[in-house]
């Protein structure tokens, strides 16, 4: 009998919930539960209890992943390392995320942004296996990109915002709040594409809008400007688009069309000439990206732990 693969705890940290699962690998997730984002402390405190609870049913975890919202520190050499820092959701601004995890379970953590997970969770089991560079793009509440360049999730200066890229302002008529949504910005991707932007926007949520809504042609346009700025930048081999909003019925074949369409022929690839199906694709693992990620982070940071003490 082969024995048991060790345990690892995965946190999806997001700006509504908090999804925690405790498992082996994305086929051996043995507890997978949501909590609400509240404030921090009340937040993590559940988060704890629910991995605690996890280590006294199925044994104890050998790491932690986390994949937070952000922007966050991803510097280990940072005083504010592990934290949560400039975020526009109010109570979340400069919250450190694994100082009250490595004190209660005192095992090695694996920290990443949430988009980048799920972009790690893709290029392992997903719709981005094999395909590098890889770019994930979540379209919900808010709006995030993920990058994976030789293997590995971009951090760079800070770690890619492809949320808010500038945009031209859309001008569809009926639009009831014109402004771009983004608190930080006039014109940028989750400015005017977010579900909560969206909302604003046409004084009716997503969920509400029937399919032949005028703001739908508004919101696959915009994102195809996003996209070719991805494309012509990144060169990625595979756009992957996930999220609350891409699943309005017809929006991804929208932002395909609209994204060949805005590049008029520049990029000669077949990928794109010929192929748009299979380059700006929906996610392999559905709902999961961002939890498997988090869950590959957790055993990233286990072996790295286990090579250092050998
Ligand atoms: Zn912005």
């Amino acid at each position: 009998m082969q024995p048991a693969a060790p345990l690892v705890a995965a946190i999806e940290a997001g700006g509504t919930k908090f999804v925690v699962a405790v498992g082996s690998g994305p086929d051996d997730i043995k507890t997978l539960t949501r909590v609400e984002t509240t404030e921090p402390s009340r937040t993590l405190r559940e988060v704890m209890q629910v991995i605690a609870a996890a280590c006294r049913k199925y044994g104890p975890i050998q790491a932690i992943g986390v994949g937070s919202f952000g922007p966050i520190d991803l510097h280990p050499e940072s005083a504010t390392y592990g934290y949560i820092t400039t975020t526009p959701k109010p109570g979340w601004q400069h919250t450190a995320l694994l100082a009250p995890l490595h004190s209660r379970f005192q095992v090695p953590l694996g920290f990443d942004t949430d988009v980048n997970a799920a972009a790690i969770g893709e290029m392992l089991w997903g719709a981005g296996q094999n395909l590098d560079p890889l770019v994930y793009i979540t379209v919900g509440t808010g709006v995030g990109g993920g990058v994976i360049v030789g293997q590995q999730p971009l951090h760079g200066l800070l770690h890619p915002e492809i949320g808010h890229l500038m945009v031209p302002a859309p001008s569809t008529p009926g639009v009831i709040v014109p402004e771009c949504y983004c608190p930080f910005h006039k014109s940028c991707l989750e400015g005017f594409v977010s579900g909560a932007a969206i909302a604003a926007r046409w004084g009716i949520r997503g969920e509400m809008m029937p399919a032949d809504h005028p703001a739908w042609e508004e919101v696959a346009e915009t994102l195809a400007y996003g996209l070719i700025n991805i494309i012509l930048t990144l060169s990625p081999k595979r756009i992957i688009m996930g999220g609350g909003v891409m699943k309005q019925v017809g929006l991804l074949e929208s932002v395909r069309s609209h994204t060949v369409r805005l590049l008029n022929g520049y990029i000669n690839a077949s990928a794109i000439t010929q192929d748009i199906h299979s380059y700006i694709v929906a996610p392999g693992l559905g709902d999961r990206s961002g939890i498997c990620g988090a869950l590959a982070l957790g055993i990233n940071a286990m072996r790295e732990a286990q090579g250092a003490s050998q």
